[in-house]
């Protein structure tokens, strides 16, 4: 029997003002009403509607994480947000390293920082790794993530509660193209093999990510690597969220 909890998250991106999270979390919860608790449920706004998100989910067991983090504490950051600030909305988690970011300038090197920064500070993480068509078509996706944790995981070790890893196909992100439960299987037993490097491998859950929808949910998270889905577009509507967390 499995000791990990499947954990499901839908990454709004650039989508949703504060008065249409609270319209969201309205509909959410009345879909998640019957819910046994057994899935873990976390929805990741943009900055901008942390608060209204975590005021609108409180007590509903629906967890509310950002979807990036600085790791300094504060300081001439532009743009940027820090731990202090995420867990001051109340918000209880964050992405890290999710390929949107990398591929906007995020280096592994942060993304590491990051992790800790974020895990330091009391933070759930979802870690996010993921390879390139490029990458895949060449034969190279196990080094690509391997290289990718043997950057973000070592010396967090004993963190497996608070963090999770996202493996996320760049070409399967926003493409409807979805890995299929094979091939997401045997990538994710690989992030599980390297993970246990550094940490208990049967206590970190490993998430797969990349055109999750109401209809591939299930047979995705029936494979015995995969303990949930960090799912974008169809984490928007309510309606197709909620029938992803009844798959898991
Ligand atoms: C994502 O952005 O993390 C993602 C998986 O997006 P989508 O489900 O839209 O492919």
């Amino acid at each position: 029997m499995t000791l990990r909890r499947p954990l499901v998250a839908g990454n709004w991106k650039m989508h949703k003002t504060g008065a249409e999270a609270r319209g969201y979390a309205r509909s959410l919860r009345e879909l998640l009403a019957d819910g046994d608790g057994r899935v873990q449920v976390a929805v990741c706004p943009p900055f901008t509607a942390l608060d209204a998100a975590v005021v609108a989910f409180a007590g509903s067991g629906v967890e509310v994480f950002a979807q990036a983090v600085h790791e300094a504490d504060a300081g001439a950051h532009t743009g940027e947000i820090a731990t202090g600030m995420i867990l001051g909305t109340g918000a209880t988690g964050t992405l890290v390293g999710h390929s949107e970011r990398r591929a906007a300038a995020e280096t592994d090197l942060q993304v590491a920082r990051r992790t800790r920064a974020a895990l330091d500070a009391g933070l759930s993480v979802i870690l996010c790794v993921g390879e390139s068509l490029d990458r895949r078509d060449a034969g190279e996706t196990e080094a690509w993530l391997t290289a990718q944790l043997r950057a973000a995981l070592p010396g967090l070790g004993g963190r497996e509660d608070a963090l999770s890893i996202a493996y996320e196909p760049i070409w399967a992100i926003g493409t409807g193209r979805t890995a299929t439960p094979e091939s997401a299987q045997a990538a994710i037993a690989h992030v599980r093999r390297v993970a246990g490097e550094q940490l208990d491998a049967e206590r970190v859950r490993v998430l797969y990510g990349g055109s999750v929808n109401a209809d591939n949910a299930a047979a995705l998270m029936a494979q015995p690597d995969i303990d949930g889905a960090l799912v974008g577009g169809a984490s928007l509507d309510p309606e197709s969220f909620a029938a992803i967390v009844r798959a898991a």
